[in-house]
Parts: structure tokens; C-alpha cells; sequence
């Protein structure tokens, strides 16, 4: 994409993606944290960015925000909810309804649902994504071609990391050793779930085994864990004791995470310490957990098990909130829109934009975990990936999705700019 234009806007900006030294010595940030500035770009780079004075100037009436990340998600089987239901609610019928789907899922159906979510993601503010890849169904060859030219095609536009799911054990097998080695080609992950009830001797094991293959690959690990409302933490703690015995070089993402938020504060605290120690990255995943744990049938719960965010925070681990499953067995609503899942989040986490901490699970934290180049804070020499928010508060951004504009490279994207087959 050619990126040699320039300009310039003036727009409303999150203090805390601003790193300039003096921000704020105005006294003009809004008391939602949001700082008015005049920003210029040339050449796909941020050229100028300075505050404005609002004695001289009229305020802006936009909200600025860089490109955003959806660091959990599940493209292969996106809009598969009506054919492929989960009526009930529960974890289990979700399992039962995926496995389902799997046993006839073709490339074809896989290609047509990751396109499409990447138009809409496109379009929705998306720079980012990284999606699980059920990956031992049949056709799994003929699929990971199809994501491996996708991932290739939509390069331009978004970064696309692929995660391998599979039960442990697949990746003790040979099949799973060549996969793993395939992974290195397109940057791919391995995933797994660690979901109780599970012997622990043969995880220990299995776990152990994983973590290795996946060193030796120099590949990364995502694991869905402790997407559980009982046995709180056990995956956890069971990584942890696997870490011990193995010397790693990967970095390690723990998605969900969520009967951790179940231990009493002590033994909560200390583990979030241990996590820190070890470097772990969790990824929240507020909407799905909110969804499918903690049910009883007639009766509306009160216990909801998820991530402790902020105690994690506070311990030093890197948490991204992520939007999980599109429109599938496992949750009916998730539309790859940014802007929406921070306002759902607003009230399952009582995480606040206008606060630094509850603003970076979307933005620095989320770049982070996927070990992006760009933290998507706005300096001088960063990228001019923007996304334009028509609203002139937070409030007013999360009332309902606002519309936006989304410049790439320095360059608006508009019809006329989304090359035909990416439209
Ligand atoms: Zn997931």
C-alpha cells in the first residue's frame, strides 16, 4: 500500500496512549483523561503531535484511538450459530454442538467465515487478530492452506497469528511434532484447553511435553485454561509446577483463566505473584465467561468466575481483554467490533477506559501479548493507524458503537481504498 500522504486533524486523545513528556501542562484534559491535540503524518508516520490550547482553538469533537487488537478469538467458526446452535447455554453443549460443526467443516465454509470476519474487523477498527484454529478435524490440511493464503493476502491490513487448538495429548504424537514444525512458516502458535476434571500426573506430563515441542519450535503457547466455575486455578497451578522443571524461551498466553477469580484473596495474590514471575500473559474473556459459567438451571447467578483483572494487574502481569467467540455455539452475540466489547466489559469487570489500567487490557497490554512491533501509544515516528471515533467523550463512545473512520498507513480507508477482494 503506498503510504506517502500526508495531513493533519485535531481529535480528542486517551493521556494515557499520549507519551509526551508535558502532556496536560495546559490543564485542558477533559476529566475523562482525554487530551485535545493537533496530530500530522507523512509518509504512514506521525509526524507532529502537539496540545492544543483551548483558549485559541475550539475543542475537537472526535475521539482518537490507534488501530485496536483482538487478542482471543475463534474465526473458524464464526456465524455457525444458526446451524449449529447451543440453546441451553451451558460449556457442555457448546462442546457437543462444536464437535458437531467439526465433523463437517470443510475449507471452503472456513475461508468464506475468516474473510468475512476480517472485512467486518477491518472496517470496525481491527489492526490485530489472534484466532484459534480447531485443528484435528477432518480436512485440517486443505484448511490451514486456505488461513495460510489468507494470512498472507490480508497482511497489508491485519496482522493475523494463528493458533493451532488441540487437546494435549495430539501434541505428544508424531502428527503433532510435524505440525508444530509446519508452525514455524507462518509464525503459528500451539493452543490446548486445561479444563478440570484432568489427572494430573498424565497433564503434568502432557503439559511438560507440550511446552518443549513447542521451545524447540521456537514456537509461541496460547492455552485455554481454568474456563471453569470449579476446582479454581488447578490448570494454573499445574503450568506453574510444569514450569519449574522446564527452561523456556516462548512466550505463554493464558486464556480465560477465569475460576482463578474464585480463590480466596491470599491464595489469589499469591499465585497472581507466581504468574508474574514466570512471565505468564493472560487474556480475559469476559463475554463468553459471563455466557457459559457459573449456570444453574433456574436460578440467575450471582458467582461469576473471570479473571481476576485487576489483581493480576496489580502483581504485574501483562491482561488483555479479548471478544472470544463470533456468533457460534460457544457465545450467540461477538461482532469483532472493539468499541463494543469495552463497553460489555464496562460493567462485567468495572473496568473504566478514562483509567490507565482499564484502558491497556484493549490497547498496550493486548499489543504486548501478541508481541506486536507498535505498542499503540502515539509518539513521534509511530504509525499513523488511527481509528476516529464520532464521539466527543467515552461516554458518548460506548452509549452505542459510534461510527469511525479508519486510516491505514496515513491513508483513510474508504471504498475506495479496501482493493476489491478484500471488500
Ligand atoms: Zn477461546
Amino acid at each position: 500500500m503506498r503510504s506517502d500522504f500526508k495531513g493533519y486533524l485535531e481529535a480528542l486523545i486517551p493521556r494515557g496512549l499520549l507519551t509526551l513528556p508535558k502532556i496536560g501542562m495546559k490543564s485542558q484534559v477533559s476529566n475523562e483523561g482525554l487530551c485535545p491535540m493537533g496530530i500530522g503524518w507523512e509518509g504512514g508516520r506521525i509526524t507532529d503531535l502537539h496540545e492544543i490550547d483551548l483558549y485559541v482553538k475550539p475543542a475537537p469533537t472526535k475521539l482518537l484511538l490507534p488501530r485496536l487488537i483482538e487478542p482471543h478469538t475463534h474465526l473458524d467458526k464464526a456465524f455457525t450459530w444458526s446451524r449449529f446452535p447451543n440453546f441451553d447455554g451451558t460449556y457442555q453443549a457448546a462442546f457437543i454442538s462444536n464437535m458437531k460443526e467439526l465433523k463437517v467443516r470443510n475449507a471452503l465454509e472456513v475461508r468464506e467465515r475468516v474473510e468475512r470476519s476480517l472485512a467486518i474487523a477491518l472496517k470496525n477498527g481491527l489492526r490485530a487478530i489472534r484466532t484459534h484454529i480447531d485443528s484435528i478435524g477432518p480436512n485440517q490440511d486443505q484448511i490451514w492452506d486456505v488461513l495460510k493464503k489468507i494470512k498472507l493476502k490480508w497482511s497489508p491490513f491485519i496482522e493475523l497469528q494463528l493458533v493451532a487448538l488441540a487437546p494435549l495429548e495430539y501434541w505428544n504424537t508424531d502428527g503433532g511434532e510435524d505440525f508444530a514444525r509446519d508452525l514455524i512458516d507462518v509464525k503459528g502458535l500451539i493452543g490446548g484447553v486445561l479444563v478440570p476434571p484432568f489427572k494430573e500426573r498424565s497433564a503434568k506430563h502432557l503439559l511438560k511435553r507440550m511446552l518443549q515441542l513447542a521451545n524447540k519450535y521456537g514456537c509461541g503457547v496460547d492455552l485455554h485454561i481454568d474456563e471453569s466455575q470449579v476446582h479454581p486455578a488447578v490448570g494454573l497451578k499445574q503450568l506453574l509446577k510444569v514450569l519449574k522443571l522446564v527452561e523456556l524461551e516462548i512466550p505463554i498466553t493464558c486464556s480465560h483463566s477465569s475460576s482463578m477469580g474464585l480463590l480466596p484473596p491470599k491464595a489469589l495474590r499469591s499465585l497472581a505473584k507466581n504468574i508474574a514471575k514466570h512471565d505468564l500473559n493472560v487474556v480475559a474473556l469476559p463475554l463468553t465467561n459471563a455466557w457459559l459459567l457459573g449456570r444453574n438451571p433456574r436460578e440467575t447467578p450471582f458467582k461469576r468466575p473471570f479473571a481476576p483483572v485487576f489483581q493480576l494487574q496489580e502483581a504485574g502481569v501483562v491482561v488483555a481483554i479479548g471478544g472470544d467467540n463470533v456468533q457460534d455455539a460457544w457465545f450467540p452475540g461477538g461482532n469483532l467490533d472493539p468499541i463494543s466489547l469495552m463497553a460489555f466489559s464496562l460493567p462485567l469487570t468495572q473496568l473504566a477506559p478514562w483509567q490507565r489500567l482499564g484502558l491497556a487490557p484493549f490497547t498496550t497490554s493486548a499489543a504486548k501479548v501478541l508481541g506486536l512491533e507498535w505498542d499503540g501509544t502515539f509518539k513521534i515516528g509511530s504509525p499513523a493507524d488511527f481509528v476516529l471515533l464520532d464521539a466527543n467523550s467515552w461516554v458518548e463512545a460506548l452509549k452505542h458503537p459510534p461510527a469511525r473512520r479508519i486510516m491505514i498507513k496515513g491513508k483513510w480507508l474508504d471504498s475506495g481504498t479496501i482493493p476489491y477482494y478484500l471488500s
